[in-house]
This record gives structure tokens, sequence and C-alpha cells, in this order.
């Protein structure tokens, strides 16, 4: 009989990414050739620690969640209190303080006037719910629509809901042949901005229009005017499409605002805020909504009820996690590091912008983009971003390249010197690779 405590222990002194790569299946990973995955042993501020002491600068806020720092005190307090007071309970026929205090907070923080929160776990999920709220809003009124519209290389999460309206790519490739149909536009800019005006005011069939609001995050930190998108808000309207702002990255001070809606006139109908919403601590998702919205559901027909749920809707601790990291974004000291990273990424880009090898560079708020030049060589693009990728490892800054695109979405309280260093590393890439 093999004894299992002698087994554990055997494995216990084994590398932990030896152990790591026995049983676990990570995200986005070919896992055939996976480098070993590095174990990551503490995070504190703007750093996370290996195993071996080695310390690295997360520039990437670890999947863009974490927007005030690791291992934040402040949160950890909130969050500890509350572990042992209530860790969950049913949200159906239950509530509880956490839960009620954060959507009375975060209503009248968002842009225009949002009445109703609706809680999920996660950022697609907060995506299935708009689109749910959508279409089920128009079949309740009895004027039932089905087409959405969505931009072509947006990304909304890897749900099916969230992927059919999320651009075809190699993320897709496997199901497209199971995604529903969306009517994908161009980014707008001075040129297709009238036809796309065009298009959208003939397009009264539409239930919605799902948007990324002044950057695509995943389909390349690809930025747009707000000015442009204000149009398309403003033709949606007029031709009685529902508006989705998908603000799950560019939720919580991200894009130098609170919200990067706050930059429209025209307002959205449904907000969806996950990743920086707990501080990045736990997942939780939200998708918010106007009562013209709501009302529309309110009905003694049992069939124009909003049947959706998670087993971990509105849990307190992750609201509660939630609370702590609003205290701390209204604090003035966030805003004036928030203005601080943007100044500095602003004069850092105005420096390097005229090098042969960056093609062009671009900002939003806290956000910067690097387009490497490739030319028209393939083979050296898709090794580019592992070039990099370890290349930045190697001097302990965690960069994510996407494809040839650099970009920096750090924490908003990384030091100036951290910064330098960071830019400086991408100086020296350029010049070395
Ligand atoms: C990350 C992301 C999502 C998906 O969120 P998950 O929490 O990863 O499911 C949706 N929309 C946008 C804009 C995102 O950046």
């Amino acid at each position: 009989m093999p004894d299992p405590s002698n087994n554990q222990n055997l494995d216990a002194k084994a590398n932990l990414a030896d152990r790591d790569h026995k049983v676990i299946w990570h995200p986005y990973t070919q896992m055939k050739n996976a480098l070993p995955h590095i174990p990551i042993i503490r995070g504190e501020g703007a750093y996370i620690f290996d195993e071996n002491g080695k310390k690295y600068i997360d520039a990437v806020s670890s999947w863009w969640v974490n927007i005030h720092g690791h291992s934040h005190p402040y949160i950890a307090e909130k969050v500890a209190e509350q572990l042992t007071t209530l860790e969950h309970v049913i949200f159906a026929g239950f509530t509880h303080e956490p839960a009620v205090l954060l959507a009375e907070r975060l209503l009248p923080l968002l842009p225009g006037k949002q009445d109703k929160v609706f809680y999920t776990d996660n950022g697609s999920t907060a995506v299935e719910v708009a689109l749910k709220m959508c279409l089920q809003y128009w079949d309740n009124l009895g004027k039932p629509k089905t087409k959405i519209l969505a931009f072509k290389n947006a990304y909304h999460g890897d749900t099916f809901g969230a992927m059919s309206v999320s651009g075809r790519s190699i993320f897709t490739d496997a199901f497209n042949s199971l995604l529903f149909d969306v009517e994908f536009i161009d980014l707008p800019n001075q040129e297709n901005i009238d036809q796309l005006i065009n298009f959208i005011s003939n397009s009264t069939e539409t239930a919605c229009f799902i948007f990324e609001p002044l950057i695509l995050g995943s389909g390349g930190m690809l930025m747009y005017e707000a000015e442009y998108l204000d149009q398309l808000l403003l033709a949606c309207k007029e031709a009685n499409i529902l508006t989705i702002a998908d603000e799950v990255m560019t939720g919580f001070g991200r894009t130098g605002t609170y919200f990067a809606c706050e930059k429209l006139i025209n307002k959205p109908d449904i907000f969806c805020l996950s990743k920086g919403l707990t501080g990045g601590t736990m997942p939780l998702g939200v998708t918010t909504c106007t009562n013209e919205i709501y009302n529309a559901f309110l009905s003694d027909d049992k069939l124009k009820t909003l049947y959706h749920g998670h087993s971990f809707t509105a849990n307190p601790i992750a609201c509660v996690a939630s609370l702590a990291s609003l205290d701390i974004l209204l604090r003035s000291e966030t805003l004036q590091n928030i203005k601080r990273v943007e100044a500095k990424h602003a004069a850092f880009l105005a420096e390097i912008q005229s090098h042969s090898k960056v093609k062009t560079v671009r900002q939003t708020g806290t956000i910067i983009a690097i387009e490497w030049e490739t030319g028209n060589e393939t083979s050296y693009l898709s090794n580019l971003r592992n070039i990099l990728y370890a290349y930045f490892l190697d001097k302990g800054i965690i960069l994510r390249p996407l494809g040839n695109i650099i970009y920096i979405l750090p924490p908003y309280i990384i030091s100036n010197e951290d910064l330098d260093y960071i830019y400086d590393a991408i100086k020296s890439a350029l010049e070395e690779i």
C-alpha cells in the first residue's frame, strides 16, 4: 500500500514549479512548451517576490486587477474582520450590509444616472448579465430584438456570450461555429464616423451596443477618441439601441478619471465592472443599469424575471474588499498618484516615439502602449513577444507584451524610481533586441 502522507512529504520537497506542472493546467498557456511557472510567495506594494527572494516590479497590475498595490494593509484588515463576521450568505431571499453599502457608494460614482447593481463573480459574467438584461428588456417590452453590435477587436471575456461579442481571434477559433452572430464595426475615427453613424441609424433591429470605452485592452491596447464614441452613443440612443460600457479594465481610475465614460457627454445605459473593483484582492463582478431597464423586469408575469445568479453572487468578503478599495481610490493622494503616473508616462513616450524600432506610441491615462516595428516578418513577430517577455523578466519586471505591443499598466502607487527603471529597460530593449 502506498503511504499517502509519505507521498506528500516527497512532493513537498520537490520544486514547486515541478509539482505545479504535474497537476495544474494554466490559463492562456500552451502547456507543451510552457516555461516553468515562477512560484511567488509574497506581494507588497508594486512588487511580488519569488521563492528565491527575487523581486519583480508588477508593471501589469497582476492581469490588470491590482490598483493600489499588493497585500494592501487597509484592505487586508477589512477583509480579515469580515471573514470572522460573515463569510457568505445566499443572496436570494437574504441581503447584507457590505452589498448594500457598496451599491449605495458605487452608483453615484458612475457617470450618468445608474440606479441598480446586479452582482456577479468576474468580468465575463458581468458581461453575460449585461447582454441578458438588454435582450430580455426588449422581449419583456414585447418588442423582441436580438442583434448585437460590437467592435471588431473587442475583448469582453471567455464565457460563450462574452466570446460571441468579442472579435473573432485565435482565442475564439475553436468555438467560432457555435458563437452567435454579432455585427462588428470598426473603431470610430474622423474618416469613418459618418459612415458608422449612418449604419447605426439604420440598425433599429439592434438590441444593444457593447464597447470598451476609449481603449480596447486585449485587442492590443487600441485607443480611440471619446469624441467619436460620444457620437456613436448618441446615434444608438436615437435608434433605440441600448448601450453597454464594458469598464472591466478601464474602471476605477485606470484611464485618468474614475471611469472612462466620464469623458463622454452621452452616457451608457449599463456598466460592467470587475478587475479593479476589489482592488485586485478577490473576484467580484458588477453589472449596473438604469431604472428604465430594471422596471421592464417588474411584472406579475414570472417569465419577465431576470433568471440569473451565481453561487458566490455578492460575496460579503469581496464586497468589503471593494468598499476598502473605494476608500483608498477616493483619497486625494490616489488621484495625485494617477496624475503623476500619467505625466511620467507622457514624458517617456515623447522621448522614445521617434526611435527607429518604435512604430507608434499611445496613451490613455495610466496605460501606455509601444508598438514595436516589425516590418513584414511574421516569424519575427511571433518570437519577439517571447523574447521581450523573458528580457524584462530577467531584469525583474513583469511586462506581458501583446504580440509586438509592449504596454505598461501599473498599480497607481508605483514609485517614480520604478517607473524610470522600467522605462530604462524598454530603452535598452530597443537598443539590444
Ligand atoms: C478582463 C476583461 C474581461 C473579462 O473579465 P474576467 O474577469 O477575466 O472574466 C471583460 N472585459 C474586459 C474589457 C476585460 O479587460
